[in-house]
């Protein structure tokens, strides 16, 4: 029991970018989405999902 591909692929749509310092965070969406989760570096709030450029 290592490593369930479906649950690193979970692990990885949940990574959000800062759109300051461009930390990588990994939360909930939701979480997310209602502002639940700071930037540990710059402490903002706003977050993009990863895969988009
Ligand atoms: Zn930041």
């Amino acid at each position: 029991m290592a490593k369930i591909p479906e649950a690193q692929n979970r692990i990885f749509k949940n990574v959000f970018v800062c759109k300051k310092c461009g930390t990588k965070v990994r939360a909930d969406p939701q979480k997310i989405l209602k502002g639940k989760i700071k930037c540990r570096k710059c402490k903002k709030r706003a977050f993009r999902p990863l895969k988009k450029k």
